[in-house]
């Protein structure tokens, strides 16, 4: 079975506006929150949004204080006169092209017009346009309906914003033979109008299509509506342990859609889901599953920052380069599972595979961050006084930055909140541990500036390759309260910060082979930023790559940076 992904699917303009607002809200404190309804129809949203302290309010008449939130549906005339006079801060978070279609009908109806919608009579869109529209406003849900309209003296037609195209072309062309003089207004949405036209344009290709979105959405209701009148099986769901393996197998080609309120984590989920099917079918489903949960708990890391360090042996002379490696990887991996399992903890959502995994496998993680510890610890007695105090001093580092998971402390607090400090952390922890650390203590080598070579390298992959994995995942992050680099200075400037920074690694590679610093074999490291830089480029293009894939390229990017200049240094 293969996976088209539409391009469309996921989040459109509004729903992320609202999101994003959200949150910016939330960072400056001025709680309560909560919001008048449901802020967008997609119930893993509003659970996020809760978990991030943000409640539904459907009654908020009696409240008072903090911030309350407009759903993007917009509201109703009367009710927004009675929300104005709440003693409380409200934030109207109505997407601008609902508000646009409010905007002409309640134009239309002062100039006299006869204002007919287009839409769903029980959705608060369609009840926020026809309150605006006041008593000249009638709802059509169908052809069948405009067929049945009383007589009008100034018809208008307008529409839902998440209405059905070609409906909507359907109902103006009936009307116009009964008023052939009437005005219209075409108030889809242009997100929308896009999703409609890719889907009906990839129906062709495929056998099967699963439509992901809130059962209430009208939108992906849409989508799935339009899917069936082709015939074609369509599978409508909200969550992807929703898929039916057994009645998903026999088809070759599924695309996979959704709504504008679906998150990309739901999405990419569904698609996870759909290769396990897919490789559940071929038999091959186990060997990929057993994969996943290897590089999910990260038993690779203490053989990458192994190979770092022989690499680096290679090219700087010196001794115990493997023993210093391995307890640094050891350390390093057991860092990276303790904080995971503490930032998993801190929501109840999930937004990816690996959380998921890391969640359900809770205990496990913890055991092998312990085992991996004292492996590390054991290693270290035998590499002497200096290499354990640092690594003391390392370990001590990293448990107070992982402390505000545990317990508040408005310090640390403070330095987690510090954009991009996750990344930027990481990246020192393993230039100290696996370059310097054992370059100046171990391999009894004099300080000099070509011992930063490798650190600097290693640090500047390990910034991109941070970077990488948290471009792939914006909404994600943002919704459950990941501080990372590309939520503060957005996509475009992080994608140039990840290019520079890969280039920076070729560059202080190549320079330092033609200064005749190190042996033309350093040169591998550089397959590991033209890795990076090739995947990023790739994956642009593509919606909601799969996370397995996107781990396995971030971590072989480390793991070639080593492997392939010791292969070719001790060759
Ligand atoms: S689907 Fe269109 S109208 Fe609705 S929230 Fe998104 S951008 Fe706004």
């Amino acid at each position: 079975m293969s996976v088209i992904v539409a391009k469309t699917a996921g989040f459109c303009w509004g729903v992320r506006r609202a999101v994003d607002s959200v949150v910016t809200e939330i960072k400056k404190g001025e709680g309560p929150f909560r919001v008048y309804g449901p802020l967008v129809h997609n119930p893993q949203v509003i659970e996020a949004l809760k978990d991030r302290g943000v409640g539904m309010s459907s009654e908020p008449w009696d409240e008072s204080g903090g911030t309350l939130f407009l759903r993007t549906h917009g509201v109703t005339v009367e009710e927004r006169e009675r929300l104005n006079e709440l003693p409380l801060k409200l934030k109207d978070l109505t997407c601008p092209r609902v508000g646009r279609a409010l905007g002409i009908a309640g134009k239309m109806s002062r100039k006299g017009y006869d204002v007919i919608i287009f839409g769903d009579p029980g959705h608060h869109e369609v009840k926020a346009i026809l309150s605006s529209a006041g008593s000249s406003g009638m709802v059509v849900a169908s052809v069948a309906d405009a067929k049945r309209l009383p007589d009008l003296k100034n018809p208008f037609l307008l529409s839902q914003t998440t209405q059905n195209c070609e409906e909507f072309s359907e109902i103006l062309d009936i009307l116009k033979k009964r008023w052939p003089g009437i005005e219209s207004s075409n108030t889809i949405c242009d997100s929308t109008a896009r999703r409609q036209t890719e889907l009906r344009e990839l129906l062709g290709r495929v056998d099967a299509v699963v439509v992901v979105g809130g059962s209430n959405s009208a939108n992906t209701r849409r989508l799935a509506s339009i899917a069936g009148e082709t015939g074609l099986p369509v599978f409508r769901i909200e969550r992807h342990d929703e898929l039916d393996a057994g009645l998903l197998k026999p088809y070759r080609r599924v695309l996979l859609s959704a709504g504008a309120s679906t998150p990309g984590w739901s999405i990419r989920k569904v698609r996870e889901r759909l290769l396990e099917i897919q490789g559940e079918s071929t038999g091959a489903g186990w060997i990929r599953n057993v994969f996943r949960n290897l590089i999910f708990s990260g038993v690779h890391i203490p053989f990458i920052a192994l190979v770092i360090a022989l690499a680096q042996g290679e090219t700087l002379g010196g001794t115990g380069w493997g023993a210093a490696g391995l307890a640094a990887g050891l350390l390093l991996w057991s860092f990276t599972n303790f904080t995971a399992v503490l930032e998993c903890r801190r929501v109840t959502m999930t937004s990816q595979k690996r959380q998921e995994f890391i969640r359900a496998h809770e205990r496990v993680m913890l055991l092998l961050a312990g085992f991996s510890f004292l492996g590390s610890v054991t290693l270290s007695f035998h590499l002497g006084t200096a290499w354990l105090l640092w690594t003391a001093v390392a370990t001590l580092f990293c448990f107070l930055y992982a402390l505000p998971l545990l317990k508040k402390s408005q310090f640390f607090d403070l330095l987690r909140a510090i954009p991009g400090s996750r990344e930027i952390m990481f990246t020192l922890a393993w230039s100290f541990l696996v370059c310097i650390l054992p370059a100046v203590s171990l391999a009894g080598l004099d300080f000099s500036l070509k011992l930063l070579i490798w650190p600097v390298s290693l640090a500047f992959l390990f910034f991109s390759r941070s970077l990488f994995l948290d471009l792939v995942d914006l909404q994600g992050d943002a919704l459950l309260g990941m501080d990372t680099l590309p939520l503060h200075l957005g996509a475009i400037r992080c994608r140039k910060i990840l290019l520079s920074s890969a280039s920076a690694v070729v560059l202080v590679q190549v320079s330092a082979v033609l200064m005749g610093k190190f042996p033309p074999c350093a040169l591998g490291f550089v397959a590991a930023p033209v890795l990076l830089i090739w995947a990023y480029i790739h994956l642009e293009n593509e919606s909601f790559p799969s996370e397995l894939s996107v781990r396995v390229i971030s971590d072989g990017s480390l793991l070639i940076a080593g492997l392939i200049p010791y292969l070719l240094c001790s060759l």
